[in-house]
C-alpha cells in the first residue's frame, strides 16, 4: 500500500502506518502518532492508566483526534 497523502500531492510513498480514522496508508512524513489514554472503570470512577496507548492519524485526522 502506498501513502495517500502522497499520492494526493503527485508522489509515491509506501505506507508504513494506517489512520485510526479515515483509514489511509501513511508514510513516516504523513503518520501523526497520538496518545491515547486508555481508561478503566475502576472502585470509585475511571482511572487513566499510567502508559497511554498509541492512536496513528494522517495530517489531515490528527487534529480533530487531538480533540476527541
Ligand atoms: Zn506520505
Ligand atoms: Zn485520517
Amino acid at each position: 500500500m502506498d501513502c495517500y497523502d502522497c499520492h494526493t500531492a503527485g508522489r509515491t510513498a509506501t505506507a508504513l502506518a494506517v489512520c485510526h480514522h479515515c483509514g489511509a496508508g501513511l508514510c513516516a512524513d504523513h503518520a501523526r502518532a497520538l496518545p491515547d489514554v486508555v481508561r478503566h472503570l475502576s472502585g470509585t470512577g475511571s482511572a487513566a492508566v499510567s502508559a497511554p496507548a498509541r492512536r496513528i492519524a494522517c495530517t489531515t485526522c490528527a487534529p480533530a483526534e487531538a480533540l476527541g
